[in-house]
């Protein structure tokens, strides 16, 4: 009787080797490197097929998130541009700050975001209201992830700053003037968003984007008093060769003087109203190869995203593929039906001041800080409701493109 168990007891051990075997097997195959991506102009740039190829890969349907990479050092490398000469100025002692200027706090513009417009999920037709987006102003964020990322596999990302204002504080973008519109309002006065807007009380601790040298520092920054004290950095890193500026405005303090070395973090100045506002916060640019007032990105596609969230980059076009100015964009969340943000596309005002679509993606819209998951991307184009589903993932750029359906071709009638 004891004999008959030997049999399965030898395979039972055969097989338990096997498994030993496997994991062994497993254990010694090579771990697959890490894609990072480093900033420096000397970084070679995938795909130069822009976003048709972005539109053939499908990119943000089936990505794979890798695992966050750590921040990477990036040698100091001497600045090329010549120092700043008259720099007019203004630094105001931060003890001095809360006299002067705190009682304009209440004159703040806030993003009022009211709650979730409820839309039962696959309706056909949905309200699109710039009211309907939820987020309240001062609700807690996830910490952001830790730059530079590019977690895209085509290295088509540059998410390489930092967020200018702390996380306990509103760092991300006023979504109601965003990079190239004129406001929250058709017919609105405003001019056309060369950056974005970060409201703050006065006093809030602004933080250079990345590391760099301080070009600026004070009023009168390239001859306007539009912005108030501001702060313009050219970085250590470039992109494809040129070089990469940021610029911090309305400023109440400036903490820094032009020629200054600064690291990611530092701070460099304090949140005002100083210049053309109508309320405290610190206005933020991205400037690209120059350092004029034209060669303005959307600073969206470079500050990493918060943990658990990722960016919409996309398209609004007619039938004929033209890029169409100042359409609403509406993100709906496929899950729950309802809307999360909203946005409208560039304004394209054919002037050497115009905003810029990326190199690369060549968006006009942007949405940033969409945690991850499904989401219904909605536009009407003369009059046609259209729309894309995506998938959101962690630290990247999901791509769309909103044109209306051609017509069908009417097809003759079966006699
Ligand atoms: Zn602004």
């Amino acid at each position: 009787m004891r004999r008959q168990g030997g049999l399965p007891a030898i395979l039972l051990v055969l097989v338990a080797m096997g498994g030993f075997g496997f994991v062994v097997w497993r254990n010694a195959q090579p771990v697959p490197a890490l894609r990072t991506i480093i900033p420096t102009e000397q970084q070679p740039t995938a795909d130069a097929g822009g976003w048709q190829a972005i539109l053939r890969a499908g990119f943000g349907s089936n990505s794979t998130p890798l695992p966050t990479i750590p921040p990477i050092g990036t040698p100091f490398v001497p600045p090329t541009l010549p120092p700043a000469g008259d720099t007019n100025l203004i630094p105001i002692p931060p003890a001095d700050v809360s006299a002067d200027l705190r009682p304009t706090i209440n004159a703040i513009v806030t993003p009022t975001r009211p709650g979730p417009t409820p839309s039962p999920a696959g309706t056909e037709e949905l309200a699109i209201t710039a009211q309907s987006v939820t987020r309240p102003p001062s609700v807690w964020q996830p910490p952001p992830l830790i730059p530079p990322i590019s977690r895209d596999p085509l290295g088509r990302d540059h998410y390489w700053f930092i967020r200018p204002v702390d996380s306990n504080a509103t760092n991300f973008a006023l979504f109601s003037y965003p990079y190239g519109s004129r406001g929250p309002l058709k017919d609105n006065p405003y001019r056309i968003h060369n950056g974005i807007d970060m409201p703050n009380p006065v006093g809030q601790t602004v933080r250079a984007a990345g590391s760099g040298t301080v070009v600026w520092a004070g009023g009168g920054f390239q001859n306007t008093f539009s912005y108030g004290n501001a702060v313009f950095i050219e970085h250590d890193f470039g992109y494809r060769g040129q070089p990469l500026n940021t610029l911090y405005a309305h400023l109440s303090a400036v903490l820094v003087t032009p020629g200054q070395v600064v690291n990611a973090g530092d701070p460099i100045g304090l949140v005002g109203n100083t210049g053309r506002v109508s309320g405290p916060h610190v206005h933020f640019e991205v400037r690209l190869g120059g350092q004029r007032y034209g060669d303005t990105y959307n600073p969206l596609l470079w500050m990493v995203p918060y943990v658990g969230t990722g960016v919409i980059a996309g398209r609004v076009v007619d039938a004929r593929g033209n890029l169409l100015d100042d359409e609403l964009v509406t993100v709906r969340d496929w899950r729950t039906g309802l809307v999360t943000d909203s946005t409208t596309t560039y304004i394209y005002d054919d002037t050497p001041t115009d905003v810029n679509a990326d190199p690369l993606w060549q968006e006009n819209f942007v949405v940033a800080d969409v945690p991850v998951g499904r989401y219904e991307v909605i536009a009407n184009v003369d009059g046609q409701r259209v729309s894309k589903i995506i998938d959101v993932v962690e630290g990247t750029t999901s791509f769309v493109e909103l044109s209306p359906v051609q017509p069908a071709t009417p097809q003759p009638a079966n006699p």
